[in-house]
């Protein structure tokens, strides 16, 4: 009843796009149920969350955030979803997010954007979130959620997360099905958990993560106990610090920051190396090639006759209907992703820019093998500045698409990653440090994180 009150009241910063607090209160009443009849009580008993609104949810209207999506309501739940629920969780509502996914800074969602609860001093305009996860990040840090579900192409767990002072991690890929949860870029999407610490970022992702025979991608693994594992002690462990991570015109307090990961981490009993990953400057592009590729594939099913919208002009035939459905269903930056997909893809252009980018990938990914036969986990950054305000880069595509410039390597090579609050930039805007581990190795990389929380 508390989160549902603080959720109703919280509206300005427009983090949910529809509130189901009959689903949450369900929930408390069965871990209550559970408790008088003195039962065990499960993981999530009767804890809320939010999700966000890339995840199936049957009977509960999803949308992507998309004008294409708006009226559908599915039939059947993510597989991500039902597993909260199994473990149970119950559900707030749906959350804001970039249109799609595609963005870093929520301000592509057809249903407004998501402002953030942080401010800097002296200054009014309402800063960006983050982005994709932008209602996600939200909710968790102005403590309208203990928790929230995100998902991460590019970095759209961990971006968000450092923009508002929480934990993220994107699992390795394959740990969460994408079953039900909306595609974006098949071979990046992963699910993760989103929340205050790295504890409940452990007990979240048990949750939700496991093996799913819906999903050809899904790992056949057991889901390890992470929480129970969980150590600050790193002795014995090597920590890699890569030195292309250092860009061009990285603000001071970033490079503080990163010192400051490294002396917390030295201190829990790592040894600190040197590393390199010389492949790391061609991930953006590659990516920006690699991810829109997949998503013109992926977003051909909104056709109009499927899904959500449809707009049949007055006499019009088939072809008429699939493009006025489009032209009025899909934002500028999806159209953009759309358009750039449909060209890399094009018999004319496939090798100099898809194969290209999927060699590069290959060679992103062996960097990283390379490195990790040095050390354990990496140490990075997560962003290369503190939130940025609404508006400030919506009009340079470029601008925004050079903030995922250190997420999208590990997305690229499909390594756990994870976002830690590090410190506080100089106009007290939190900063993230991030922790990329090897495959599989999501033990690592919380332990790391704990070691900087
Ligand atoms: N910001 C990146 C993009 O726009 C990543 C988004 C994501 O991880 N979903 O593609």
């Amino acid at each position: 009843e508390a989160f549902n009150a603080k959720v109703a009241a919280a509206d300005q910063l427009n983090a949910f796009l529809v509130k189901t607090p009959d689903h949450a209160l369900a929930a408390a009443d069965a871990a209550d149920a559970a408790r008088a009849a003195g039962e065990t009580l499960k993981p999530l008993a009767g804890v809320p969350i939010g999700m966000k609104d890339l995840f199936a949810t049957k009977g509960v209207a999803t949308t992507a955030a998309s004008k294409i999506l708006e009226g559908f309501v599915p039939p059947y739940e993510s597989t991500v979803s039902q597993n909260l629920w199994n473990a149970g969780a119950g559900m707030l509502g749906k959350l804001n997010l970039d249109q799609f996914a595609m963005g870093s800074s929520n301000e592509t969602s057809a249903f407004g954007n998501v402002i953030s609860p942080w401010r800097r001093p002296n200054d009014t305009a309402p800063l960006a979130p983050g982005g994709s996860s932008g209602g996600s990040s939200t909710a968790v840090s102005a403590g309208l959620a203990p928790g929230a579900t995100g998902t991460d192409t590019g970095g759209s767990i961990r971006q968000p997360a450092a923009f508002t002072g929480i934990s993220g991690i994107k699992p390795t890929y394959g740990r969460c099905s994408r079953w039900g949860t909306i595609a974006f870029a098949s071979s990046l999407d992963q699910a993760g958990p989103m929340a205050r610490d790295v504890r409940d970022c452990a007990i979240m992702l048990e949750a939700m993560a496991g093996f799913d025979a819906k999903d050809a991608t899904s790992l056949k693994l057991d889901v390890p106990n992470w929480e129970a594992a969980l150590s600050v002690d790193l002795k014995g462990k090597k920590v890699g610090v890569p030195k292309e991570y250092r860009v061009d015109g990285m603000p001071a307090e970033i490079e503080a920051l990163w010192q400051q990961g490294i002396v917390w981490l030295r201190d829990a009993g790592a040894e600190i190396v040197e590393v390199s990953l010389p492949h790391t400057k061609y991930a953006l592009p590659a990516y920006y090639i690699i991810a829109p590729a997949e998503a013109s594939s992926n977003l051909a099913r909104y056709d109009g006759v499927r899904y959500g919208l449809r707009d049949l002009p007055e006499g019009a035939g088939l072809q008429d209907m699939y493009a006025a459905t489009r032209a009025a269903g899909f934002g500028d930056e999806v159209k953009r992703r759309i358009l750039i997909g449909t060209y890399v893809l094009s018999a004319g252009f496939y090798d100099a820019y898809y194969t290209q980018a999927q060699k590069v990938r290959t060679l992103i990914a062996r960097d990283f093998e390379r490195a990790f036969e040095q050390c354990d986990v990496l140490l990075t950054p997560t962003a290369p500045s503190a939130a940025f305000a609404l508006g400030e880069k919506q009009a340079d595509p470029l601008a925004m698409y050079l903030n995922d410039v250190f997420t999208v390597p590990a997305s690229l090579a499909g390594l756990p990653a994870m976002s830690v609050p590090g410190g506080l930039d100089k106009d007290g805007l939190p900063l993230g440090l991030q922790i990329i581990g090897k495959p599989l190795d999501e033990q690592g990389v919380l332990n790391a994180s704990l070691a900087i929380e």
